[in-house]
C-alpha cells in the first residue's frame, strides 16, 4: 500500500501535521517509536500565543500561570510581572502530546506508535522507510518529525554540520495544590534565575496544577571554556538548596530523578529535499534565548501540511516546489529566530545590567519579555527595544551619580 504521506514522530509537530493532512482528506500515516501516553522532557510552558494561533489546545492545559519572576544572577536585581491576564499555560507533555496524538486519529490519520523507523530511502518516484522490525512503508512523501538527532533529517543530507545545543537538566516533582499556592502563590508565579549558578543559561521553576518543574539549561555556544563553573548536576543541586534556603521550595524537597536531554538552537540551513520537509525541533526551530519550540512545532508542522497538500494535487514533491517550505516559516517566524540566534552567543552576558534596567523601568521590561517570549515580533520591535535600552541605560548612568 503506497501513503501520500508518512509523518515520522508524533510530538506536537508530527500530530499538528497529521491533523491538517487528514483534515485535507490526504492519506496519511503518523508512526512513532513510543506508546503513548509517553513521557517528553520539557518544561511544558506555552506562551499564550499557542493558544491563540492553536484554540483548540485549551482543554489540555493543565494550569495557567499569571506572572513571573526573573532574577539576576547575583539575585541583586528582580523584576516580577504580574497580571490579571494568563501569563504563560502549563501542559503536562505526557498529557498535552496524547491528546494531540488523539485529534490526529479522530482527523482520519492513521496512526502506528511503538513503531520505530531505522532507514529510509529517497527515489525518484516514492520514499520506502524501514521499521525496526524489518518491515518496509511506501510514501509519496516524507515529514520528518522526529525531533533533536532526528533520522529523516540524516537521511536525506540536511543536518551536515555538528550545531550547538543546549543541554538541559530537569526534575518534575508532584506536589500538593496547596504546596503550590503556599510557594507560588495561586497566580502559580514562574520563577527564571538568570546564570543561576554562575552557567551560561538559566534555571526555572513552573508551577503546574499539582507538580512543580525545575530546570536548568545552558547554552553550549556561550560557554566560556576558560571560566570555571560547575557541572550541570552540581549547579542543579546548588540552585535547589539555594531556593530551599530562600523559601521558595519546601525544606525537605529532595533532588531526584533527574532527566536530561539537549536541544538544539538554530535552524537548520535547508529544511526541505526532494520528498522530505523537516518540522520543529528536527528542523532546530528552538527560540535560541529561552528553548521554547512548541509553537514553533506546531506552527511548521502546519506549515507543512498545507505545501505537502498543495504538491500532492499537483503531482509536484520536488525540492524545488518544497523550497516554498522555507520560506513560509522564514516569514513566519524564521526571521525572529534569526535575530535571537544572533543574541545566543552573548547569552546572560549583561544579564546582570539587563535585569537591573528592567526592575527599573516597566516599558523596557515588558518589550524584552514580550519579544524573547514571542508576544511580540523582534523584527518589528528590534528598533523600539534599542532606544529604550538606549535611554534607561542613560538614565540610569545619572541615576547612578
Ligand atoms: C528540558 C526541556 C525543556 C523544554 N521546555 C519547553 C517549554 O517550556 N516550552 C516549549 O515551548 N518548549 C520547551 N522545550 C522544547 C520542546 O520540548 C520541543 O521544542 C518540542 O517538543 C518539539 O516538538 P517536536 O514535535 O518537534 O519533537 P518531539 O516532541 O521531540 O517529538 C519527536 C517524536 O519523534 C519520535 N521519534 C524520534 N525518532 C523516531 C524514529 N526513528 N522513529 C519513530 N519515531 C521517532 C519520538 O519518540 C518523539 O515522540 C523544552 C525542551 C527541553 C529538552
Amino acid at each position: 500500500m503506497m501513503y501520500d504521506v508518512v509523518v515520522v514522530g508524533a510530538g506536537p509537530a508530527g500530530s499538528t501535521a497529521a491533523k491538517c493532512l487528514a483534515e485535507k482528506k490526504v492519506k496519511v500515516l503518523l508512526l512513532d517509536k513510543a506508546a503513548f501516553p509517553r513521557e517528553k522532557l520539557c518544561g511544558g510552558g506555552l506562551p499564550t500565543r499557542v493558544v491563540k494561533r492553536f484554540p483548540y489546545i485549551k482543554p489540555f492545559v493543565d494550569s495557567v500561570s499569571y506572572g513571573s519572576v526573573m532574577y539576576s544572577s547575583s539575585q541583586r536585581y528582580r523584576f516580577e510581572i504580574i497580571r490579571d491576564k494568563p501569563f504563560l499555560f502549563n501542559v503536562r507533555r505526557r498529557d498535552f502530546d496524547h491528546e494531540l496524538l488523539k485529534l490526529a486519529l479522530q482527523a482520519g490519520a492513521e496512526v502506528r506508535e511503538g513503531t520505530t523507523v531505522t532507514d529510509i530511502s529517497l527515489r525518484p518516484d516514492d520514499a520506502l522507510l524501514t521499521l525496526e522490525t524489518g518491515e518496509t512503508i511506501e510514501t509519496k512523501m516524507v515529514i520528518g518529525c522526529d525531533g533533536a538527532r532526528s533520522l529523516v533529517a540524516e537521511k536525506a543530507g540536511l543536518n551536515t554540520t555538528q550545531q550547538p545545543v543546549c543541554v538541559t537538566l530537569v526534575q518534575e516533582q508532584v506536589m500538593t495544590e496547596q504546596v503550590i499556592e503556599q510557594y507560588f502563590t495561586k497566580k502559580r508565579l514562574v520563577h527564571l534565575y538568570i546564570k543561576a549558578q554562575g552557567i551560561a543559561g538559566y534555571g526555572w521553576v513552573f508551577p503546574k496544577r499539582d507538580s512543580v518543574n525545575i530546570g536548568i539549561g545552558e547554552f553550549q555556544s556561550a560557554v566560556e571554556a576558560s571560566r570555571p563553573r560547575p557541572s550541570l548536576k552540581e549547579a542543579f543541586e546548588l540552585f535547589v538548596e539555594q531556593m530551599k534556603k530562600q523559601g521558595m521550595l519546601p525544606k525537605d524537597f529532595v533532588v531526584e530523578n533527574l532527566k536530561g536531554a539537549t536541544l538544539p538552537i538554530f535552524p537548520l540551513d535547508q529544511t526541505y529535499s526532494d520528498r522530505v520537509v523537516l518540522c520543529g525541533d528536527a528542523a532546530g526551530f528552538i527560540n535560541s534565548i529561552t528553548g521554547e519550540g512548541i509553537y514553533y512545532a506546531m506552527t511548521s508542522g502546519k506549515l507543512a501540511a498545507h505545501l505537502v497538500a498543495e504538491g500532492l494535487k499537483k503531482q509536484d514533491l520536488s525540492k524545488e516546489f518544497l523550497a516554498q517550505y522555507q520560506h513560509r516559516w522564514y516569514d513566519e517566524f524564521g526571521k525572529d529566530l534569526r535575530l535571537l540566534g544572533r543574541f545566543n552567543n552573548q547569552w546572560g552576558k549583561n544579564s546582570e545590567k539587563i535585569i537591573r534596567l528592567m526592575s527599573r523601568d516597566k516599558k523596557f521590561a515588558y518589550l524584552i519579555v514580550g519579544i524573547t517570549g514571542g508576544q511580540i515580533s523582534f523584527t518589528k520591535y528590534k528598533l523600539p527595544l534599542i532606544l529604550r535600552y538606549l535611554y534607561v541605560s542613560l538614565r540610569d548612568v545619572f541615576r547612578k551619580r
